[in-house]
């Protein structure tokens, strides 16, 4: 099945105002005529509205980094779906590698926000992968599986459509480190037979899976033609304009 490719960037904790706006309008006037692939870009919360305004007409859209699992009341710090989806924004990023091993958030906690997005509206993009260490005690599939097997329960079939899965290798984010080609279509592959097994086969073959960590313009071509390879989910080299673009345009 030919799936349509889907690649997202994600700004982290950078940027300001201006900076934002820039990066959005320079994305924006370079992507202006492009209709074979979804993109996303995660800005900084307090950012959302202005980048929502930037990107307007262009097929970029505009998703948060995190989305708080309850839906109002005394959270203090949290914003929740509803709010998101009032200033604009289409996507929530669910599991991030660094809300689970900088913040630790569990499982539980990726499946109560991921439920909250759908709840509002929103589709996500739900983070999984394994660090180095449980790399190198065969537990890749293991941890992998537990990941996106709590981090779904609940989720009806009807729903999956607005979930998309980012496999993003702990030891491979923000280290200039990538998965190999081989690597990364292993465990997408893996994944899908996951997926396959919860809800069926066409589910599992509608889901779309992008790989993240260390992915840049001279690596994007190889990984994003490997099988069962659907996208990529981009931290670093988002933030330059010409490297997002040459990774979007990918052939
Ligand atoms: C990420 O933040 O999801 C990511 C993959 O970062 P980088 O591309 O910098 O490794």
């Amino acid at each position: 099945m030919k799936r349509r490719p889907y690649i997202a960037g994600n700004w982290k904790m950078n940027l300001d105002r201006a900076g934002a706006l820039e990066l959005a309008r320079a994305v924006a006037g370079e992507l202006s005529d492009l209709s074979d692939r979804d993109v996303t870009v995660f800005p900084p919360f307090v950012y959302l509205s202005d980048v929502v305004r930037a990107l307007q007409g262009a097929p970029i859209r505009v998703g948060a980094q995190d989305v708080c699992d309850r839906k109002a009341g005394a959270f203090t710090g949290e914003v929740s779906a509803d709010m998101l989806r009032d200033v604009g924004a289409a996507v929530a990023l669910v599991g991030h590698s660094e809300r689970r091993h900088v913040y630790g958030e569990g499982d539980e906690l990726a499946n109560a926000k991921l439920h909250a997005a759908l709840a509002a509206g929103l589709e996500v993009v739900l983070c999984v992968g394994e660090t180095l260490e449980e790399r190198e005690t065969g537990r890749t599939e293991e941890v992998n599986g537990r990941q996106l097997t709590r981090g779904l329960r609940g989720v009806a079939k009807h729903d999956l459509a607005r979930v998309t899965l980012a496999y993003e290798p702990v030891w491979a984010i923000g280290t200039g480190r990538n998965a190999t080609p081989a690597q990364a279509g292993q465990v997408h592959s893996y994944l899908r037979g996951v997926v396959a097994a919860l809800y069926d086969d066409p589910a599992a073959e509608r889901l779309r899976i992008q790989y993240g960590g260390s992915v840049k313009p001279e690596n994007a071509a190889e990984l994003l033609s490997t099988p069962d390879v659907d996208g990529a989910l981009v931290g670093g080299a988002s933030l330059q304009a010409g490297a997002f673009v040459s990774i979007v345009r990918f052939r």
